[in-house]
Formats: C-alpha cells, sequence, structure tokens
C-alpha cells in the first residue's frame, strides 16, 4: 500500500512513526514544507526566556531519523494541490523540482497557522509571530542585536502570549500584555484563577492591558507603537499571538469542514472521503466534556491522533477514546492546570452547570518548609453530577492530580464518587483531609 503524509510535525512524526514501528510492506512518502520537523513549540518561551541553554534538545526527529526506518521524506517541498478523485499529490520544491505522488491511503497533517490580524502596520520590522523554530530564532537574533528594543507588546494573553510575556521580563524587557479579554487565559480557567495569574503577572512587572482590541501598529519601518481602542503603548517590538487556525485549503470544497474550517473526523481520523485522514491541528477532536467534536489544538491531541490514524490506515480498527484539553502553564512558578469545562464556558454552552472549590495548603501546617496555598475547582453538571471539568492552581507541583480528573471527565465519573475516595495521606506529600476530598464533600 502507498500511503502519503502531507505534513511532518508532531501529528504526522507520530503516524509515520507508529506506521513504521508496527506495519511492514507499505511505501511511506512524505512532503513537509519545513526545513526541520518536530520542534517542540513549549520550548519557545523557556528558549526565549533563557531557561535553556539552546534550542538543540527541542527536536526529536529529523528526516534521517524517518528515512533511516524506511520512509521517503522530501522537506522543503509544499503540497500544492490534491486531485481527491484521481488520487493524486502534487508538491514543488524549494529548487522548483515538481513531484507528482500517487496514493492509496492520504493522511493531512497540515497544522495549524497563526491568525495574522488584518491591521495596518503588521508587515513593519519587529512585528513577530511565535509558531516555528524560525520565529523563534528570528525574535532572540532581533533581542541580541538589536539592543534599542527595550519595550516589547505582547497581543494575545492566552497561554503562549502569557509564556512570552514572562519570557520578555527575563530578557529585561518592558512587557505591555494586551488582549480584548477581561483577564488572561480566558479559554481554560475561570475568572478567580485568572484573577490570580493575573496577579503573579503583574507581581512580576508585566504590564496588562486589557478589554481593548489592537486597531494598528505605527512606525516608520520599525514598529514604535501599538495603538488599541483605550490607547497607545510606545513600543520597539510586537508580538501576535492571537490564536491559530486551522491550516486545511488544500481539502477545502472537497472535505466537510468544521465551523472554523478544520476537517471533521470520525473517531478513526477519518475523512468525510474514505483513505483521506487528518490528524493534529488541521483536525477536529472529539470532545467528552460536551460529548460532540470540537477543535482543540495541542501537541498531546497532535500525537494521539497520529497514532490512531496510523493503526486505522495500516489496517487495524482502532477509535479514538477523545479527549478533553487537559493543560497547563507554570508562570514565575505559579502552576495551573485545567481539564475539560470550565463553569463559564460550561453556562456559555448552555449546560446546568455547578462548581465546589476549595483552598487549602498542600500539606500539614506543621511542615513548615516548601507548603504552598493550593485551589482547586471541580465543575459538575447539575442533573446528573457527572464531572466535566477542574482547575488547579499553586506555586507546588500539583500538576500530576490534574489526570485524575482528564480520567473523570472521560469516564463520566460523578462528584459523589470523589467524596469518600480512598486518597492516601502523608505529610511530605498532602493533608490527611485532602483538598480534592474536601472540594468533593463541598459539593451541593
Ligand atoms: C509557542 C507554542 C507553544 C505551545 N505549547 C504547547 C504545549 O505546551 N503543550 C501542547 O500540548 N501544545 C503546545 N503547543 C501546540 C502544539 O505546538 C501544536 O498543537 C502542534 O504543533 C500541532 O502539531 P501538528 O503536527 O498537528 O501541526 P503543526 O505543528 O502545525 O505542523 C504542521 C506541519 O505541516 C507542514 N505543512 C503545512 N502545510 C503544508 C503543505 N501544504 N505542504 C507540506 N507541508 C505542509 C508544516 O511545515 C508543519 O511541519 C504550542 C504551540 C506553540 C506555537
Amino acid at each position: 500500500m502507498k500511503i502519503v503524509v502531507v505534513g511532518a510535525n508532531h501529528a504526522g512524526t507520530a503516524c509515520i512513526n507508529t506506521m513504521l514501528d508496527n506495519y511492514k510492506g507499505n511505501e511511506i512518502v512524505v512532503f513537509d514544507q519545513n526545513s526541520n520537523i518536530s520542534f517542540l513549540g513549549c520550548g519557545m518561551a523557556l528558549w526565549i526566556g533563557g531557561q535553556i541553554s539552546g534550542p538543540e534538545g527541542l527536536f526529536y526527529s529529523s528526516k534521517d531519523k524517518l528515512e533511516a526506518k524506511g520512509a521517503k521524506i522530501h522537506m522543503e517541498t509544499e503540497v500544492t494541490n490534491i486531485d481527491f478523485d484521481k488520487k493524486i499529490v502534487y508538491a514543488t520544491g524549494k529548487d522548483g523540482k515538481k513531484y507528482q505522488e500517487s496514493y492509496d491511503k492520504l493522511i493531512l497533517s497540515t497544522g495549524s497557522l497563526p491568525i495574522n490580524p488584518e491591521i495596518p502596520g503588521k508587515d513593519l520590522d519587529n512585528v513577530q509571530f511565535v509558531k516555528l523554530y524560525q520565529h523563534a530564532e528570528e525574535v532572540i537574533n532581533k533581542l541580541k542585536e538589536r539592543p534599542e528594543i527595550k519595550t516589547v507588546a505582547v497581543v494575545g494573553a492566552g497561554y503562549i502570549g502569557v509564556e512570552l510575556a514572562e519570557a520578555f521580563k527575563r530578557w529585561g524587557k518592558d512587557v505591555h500584555l494586551i488582549d480584548f479579554c477581561d483577564e488572561c487565559l480566558s479559554t481554560y480557567y475561570d475568572k478567580p484563577f485568572r484573577d490570580k495569574m493575573d496577579t503573579q503577572l503583574l507581581n512580576n512587572g508585566v504590564k496588562l492591558n486589557y478589554k481593548q482590541l489592537v486597531k494598528e501598529i505605527k512606525g516608520d519601518k520599525r514598529v514604535q507603537a501599538v495603538v488599541t481602542d483605550k490607547g497607545e503603548y510606545q513600543v520597539d517590538m510586537v508580538v501576535l499571538c492571537i490564536g491559530f487556525r486551522p491550516n486545511s485549503a488544500l481539502g477545502k470544497g472537497k472535505l466537510n469542514l468544521f465551523r472554523n474550517g478544520a476537517y471533521v473526523v470520525d473517531r478513526t481520523q477519518k475523512t468525510s472521503l474514505d483513505d483521506v485522514y487528518a490528524i493534529g491541528d488541521c483536525a477536529t477532536v472529539f470532545d467528552n466534556s460536551i460529548d460532540d467534536i470540537n477543535y482543540i489544538a495541542l501537541a498531546t491531541n497532535a500525537v494521539r491522533s497520529g497514532i490512531v490514524a496510523a493503526h486505522n490506515v495500516c489496517g487495524t480498527k482502532l477509535e479514538s477514546i477523545g479527549v478533553q484539553g487537559s493543560n497547563g502553564i507554570s508562570i514565575f512558578g505559579y502552576n495551573m492546570v485545567s481539564t475539560g469545562l470550565t463553569l463559564e464556558k460550561a453556562q456559555r454552552l448552555g449546560i446546568d452547570a455547578l462548581e465546589t472549590t476549595f483552598h487549602d495548603l498542600q500539606k500539614p501546617e506543621f511542615m513548615e518548609h516548601n507548603n504552598e496555598q493550593v485551589s482547586i475547582r471541580i465543575v459538575y453538571r447539575k442533573d446528573d453530577r457527572t464531572i466535566i471539568g477542574a482547575q488547579i492552581a499553586s506555586k507546588q507541583d500539583i500538576s500530576m492530580a490534574i489526570h485524575l480528573f482528564s480520567l473523570a471527565v472521560q469516564e463520566k465519573v460523578t462528584i459523589d464518587k470523589f467524596k469518600l475516595l480512598d486518597i492516601f495521606f502523608l505529610p511530605h506529600f498532602n493533608k490527611p483531609y485532602n483538598y480534592i476530598t474536601m472540594a468533593a464533600l463541598g459539593a451541593k
């Protein structure tokens, strides 16, 4: 069987590796328009902020590694068109070389693109995007070579914007974080949790400019100011991170698309056309918190969807178990993790939801060192009491606890099941009346 893969970043790489590791005898041909693959975007802020020494460890695969296993990889080669009826992929290399590749099965893993807002000044020098390795490299080179860059505006206070605000502060820059929402991280956390992160940002010197829309970037060749509907800020660099859109141009008009343009896929990652699969940021996911398809662009989802598609394409039926959008963020040592729906999001979707929230120390009071406040919120449906989301925040590393709630959302566990759940106690780790128990016991 001949399998063509378009895009070989996280989703594509996971898919290609799974096919090569588990199934023999297939011809696998891969196209990627970039010069590198498998760049971990999660390391971008760490690299820019100098928390890691360099980008080398941010790659885990390469053309050579995949070819050593038997795939044919064309780097710097863009797929320009696909004839879905004749099952032919057309591509053009950086050197102008044209390719025509027929396929039995096609896997689209073309990912997502940063949203590029139509505002005056967006093409000025020092207006930056943050998605690719090359983007991060350019930002770092400019910070090194242009000491006149003293003030940076980060537009978009989602998790990438918040991480970058920290990174630029670590460079000693003045940082304006701009967003039209009232607080940061509006997708993943309820207001009490968003407020905690905003306090953390403020305490570390980030200037928060919320409830305002960027209208223009001013400058003469280079950025000089960013203008919103509330004010004008003198800045030397503008970083746009207002979101990503699925990169689905190749299938437009031929494949069914979700409301934001992502390829609609079933639980085997198959699109609306037989023999055509879509994975990662260009495709929908099945979201267990709403029991429906949704769009959640995360590397974790990309990798899992790649594995699922690989098995189905190669003849082993495997259905995705769905996702909860589990995520985490750590800013100047303050950690927040969440899964599923926030109360606000549930309400926006018309779900009759309740929440139970509890604040406590991580460990008993007599543990005087390394013992921090923890806040937990569990969101559950009023009708059948199933848990649909959770959020936890602390300076302590509380990250592992969110996996429990991810499973609870996936398996439709009720809040009441948590009330007397066997949670161990050891002073080194937690309290005898654990905050998970206490939050559950407090549920109405
Ligand atoms: C700054 C940043 C931080 C992030 N942090 C996290 C994190 O901490 N945790 C997490 O889970 N997720 C994180 N993400 C999200 C994560 O990076 C994405 O979900 C992930 O990259 C999606 O992988 P993908 O393979 O589906 O798509 P992409 O990474 O977008 O890759 C798509 C690939 O397709 C290729 N391609 C596209 N079109 C064509 C074409 N026509 N022809 C040939 N090749 C093509 C591209 O060159 C690219 O290599 C972060 C993202 C960013 C930008």
